[in-house]
Parts: C-alpha cells; sequence; structure tokens
C-alpha cells in the first residue's frame, strides 16, 4: 500500500452524509475562511529574499533560468491551452458547495441519492472520458519506454513483468458511485492515490475536488502518471524481491548528483517510500514531457508551452502543508520540481534553453546522462 501523493490538508468529514445538519455548513464556511486567509498569507508571505531574481513573467527564459522560482513563488494561476489548476482549496471548496446545492434543490432526497448527483456532476462522461484516455496513453508510452531499454539495463523477463503490471491496474472513477463505497468523502477531496492489495489487485483513484481544481492536461497527465509509476516502483518491486539493473543505476545516479542525500539508496525502502515517490515523479517526468512534446506542434507562442509547462507541476508547489506526517517519504517540493521535473534535457530542449556550454546531467535508467 502506498501513502497518496495528495494527503487532503483540510480535514473534511463528509463521511457517508447521515446528518447534514450545521456540521457541513460550518466546515465549509471554515475552508472558505481558510481560503481567504491563505490568500491573504500567501499575498504578504510571497515577498521573495532580496538575493532572489524572480522572473517578473512567466517566460520560457526565466524558467530556463529560474525553474523553481518561475513555477512556484509566483500566485497567479495561469492557463495554459488545455486549462488551468487552482490551489487544492478551490476545488474542496467548489465540492462542498456542489453538495451544499444538491442539498438545498432536494431537501427529500436519501443519502444515496446526493452521492449519486454529487457524483454525476463532478464525474461528468467527459471528465471519466479524458482521464481513462490519459490512463491509456500513459500507459501505452510507459510501455514502450520500457521495451526500449537495452537488454542489459532491463532484461526481458524483466520487461514483461513490468509490462504485466502496468497492464493490471485499474483506474477507479465513478459512477457507479459506489465505486468509492468504503471512502465517500473522497468525492470532495483532493486526494489522488494508488493502492496495491493482496492477489495483484491495484486500483488508481481520483478524489472529485481534484478534477474540479486541476483542468490542465498536463496536470493530469503528470499526477495519473506519477500514480502508475508506484505499480512498478523500486520499492513495490523490492517487496516482490525483483532486482533490475536499471533500477540500480538510476538510483545510483540520484544519490551521485545529489538529487537524493547520502545514505538514501543504501537505506532501500526500510524506512519509508522516498525512492518510489523519486522514481515515479523521474518516470511521470519522461511521460509529461513526451505529453508536451506531442502537444507543441499546437502552442501558438512560447507563453502557451511556458503555462503548460508550469501547470504540469504547479499543484507540487505547496506539498509541505498537506503531507504532514507523510512528509518523510516525500522528496521536498524543490527537487520534485527542479532537479526531477526542470532538469530533464528533453524539456529543457523544447523550451529552447541555452546551456551556456554546460550540459545538465540527468539520470536515467543508464546512469547519468
Ligand atoms: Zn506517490
Amino acid at each position: 500500500m502506498h501513502l497518496p501523493k495528495y494527503t487532503a490538508r483540510v480535514s473534511v468529514v463528509v463521511a457517508s452524509f447521515v446528518v447534514i445538519s450545521g456540521a457541513v455548513y460550518q466546515q465549509l464556511f471554515k475552508m472558505q475562511e481558510d481560503l481567504k486567509s491563505k490568500t491573504v498569507r500567501e499575498t504578504s508571505e510571497s515577498k521573495l529574499p532580496s538575493e532572489v531574481e524572480v522572473p517578473s513573467k512567466i517566460l520560457t527564459e526565466s524558467l530556463c533560468t529560474h525553474f523553481y522560482q518561475t513555477v512556484c513563488l509566483s500566485n497567479e494561476v495561469v492557463s495554459d491551452p488545455t486549462g488551468s489548476v487552482q490551489p487544492d482549496i478551490k476545488g474542496e471548496v467548489e465540492a462542498l458547495r456542489l453538495y451544499e446545492m444538491i442539498l438545498h434543490q432536494h431537501p427529500n432526497w436519501s443519502n444515496e441519492q446526493i452521492d449519486e448527483e454529487l457524483v454525476s456532476r463532478i464525474y461528468t462522461p467527459r471528465r471519466k472520458k479524458m482521464l481513462l484516455e490519459i490512463y491509456d496513453w500513459i500507459q501505452k508510452q510507459m510501455i514502450k519506454l520500457i521495451e526500449k531499454q537495452p537488454e542489459q539495463i532491463i532484461p526481458k523477463a524483466s520487461k514483461n513483468e513490468l509490462t504485466r503490471r502496468l497492464k493490471h491496474i485499474v483506474l477507479e472513477i465513478p459512477p457507479p458511485t459506489s465505486l468509492y463505497a468504503n471512502e465517500p468523502d473522497l468525492f470532495t477531496k483532493n486526494d489522488v492515490y494508488y493502492e496495491s492489495f493482496p492477489g495483484e489487485k491495484r486500483v488508481i483513484r481520483v478524489g472529485g475536488a481534484y478534477l474540479l481544481s486541476a483542468k490542465s492536461w498536463f496536470n493530469r497527465v503528470f499526477t495519473i502518471a506519477h500514480e502508475i509509476s508506484h505499480a512498478i516502483d523500486p520499492c513495490e518491486l523490492e517487496m516482490s524481491q525483483i532486482k533490475i539493473e536499471g533500477y540500480r543505476q538510476l538510483l545510483q545516479c540520484f544519490q551521485n548528483e545529489k538529487v537524493v542525500g547520502p545514505n538514501r539508496v543504501e537505506n532501500g525502502c526500510s524506512k519509508n517510500n522516498y525512492l518510489g515517490e523519486l522514481f515515479a515523479d523521474w518516470l511521470a517526468t519522461q511521460i509529461t514531457v513526451q505529453a508536451l512534446e506531442t502537444y507543441s506542434s499546437k502552442f501558438k507562442n512560447n507563453e502557451e508551452l511556458s503555462y503548460s509547462v508550469v501547470n504540469s507541476v504547479k499543484d507540487l508547489c505547496n506539498q509541505e502543508s498537506w503531507l504532514d506526517q507523510n512528509s518523510e517519504s516525500h522528496p521536498e517540493s524543490k527537487v520534485r520540481i527542479e532537479k526531477v521535473f526542470g532538469r530533464s534535457p528533453q524539456l529543457r530542449a523544447l523550451l529552447g534553453c541555452f546551456e551556456q556550454g554546460q550540459s545538465i546531467s540527468y539520470c536515467t535508467f543508464e546512469g547519468k546522462r
């Protein structure tokens, strides 16, 4: 079992929606207040130390020179050609407002009817179709990436095992509402997570609030690709005692290049899922950059490209506030956004970054490149 990528930052208990009384309204009110105070806080905290050069506009050049700052230190929500990425809390507030509205419109409905209506309004056929298409596309790209590795890096038998695992994941998206019967509050949360069960069952679930806050196709590609990657991450493989040379070289490279601290690789997955999370970010990066490349001919200008790149990982900027007790398992957001995503040579080539004679090293299954 893996920790969710998103751990809900706001503890909203709407479980089973049995008695609605004032509780949900109070939660909704609290969330709106949180949202207001968060906006104020962000504005005042967004002042930067004077030594940090802040790009005034999101341009490809500023992504090349200050990737993390450009993505994260602006509170501006940008729209790429496929959509935007709002702060997580906005999605949660919107989901609860929808819930409240349904309740007002249908005071005599049963809890099940209210849940079904909420699900039908959030998990629309269009959104569901989009998620399933993204999932299929990612799965194909991942299998291709694995298949093309040299035999000494990932032997044929290992390729078969990795492919088999990838093909066995089920993306569970309601309706039916009963799909999340043991987790009814997921409809109003931002959580997107992967979970493996005994007997080879592997599922990915997507919280309703995530669909309302993250509309950018590129963000959905990164997010779903990250979760799919967990089916073949090094910690998952370690549990099944599978060792692959390409994984060894990739993790060793992360250590040599100081993407991870000195003892992380030696400690393996015994203490936490850190290496699994790092791997999932790395593989999601490979897939998201392919998505950006595939889409690149449709970008009308550099701004559309820049905004799409920013939106791919924008929601990782504020993870510290919602990871809490799980923070040990995830690399810090600067590592995820800049060292793993922002340094991808293909991404930098797409952005047209000029490397000034020194190529940036990047880790692959074959070690440093
Ligand atoms: Zn993860």
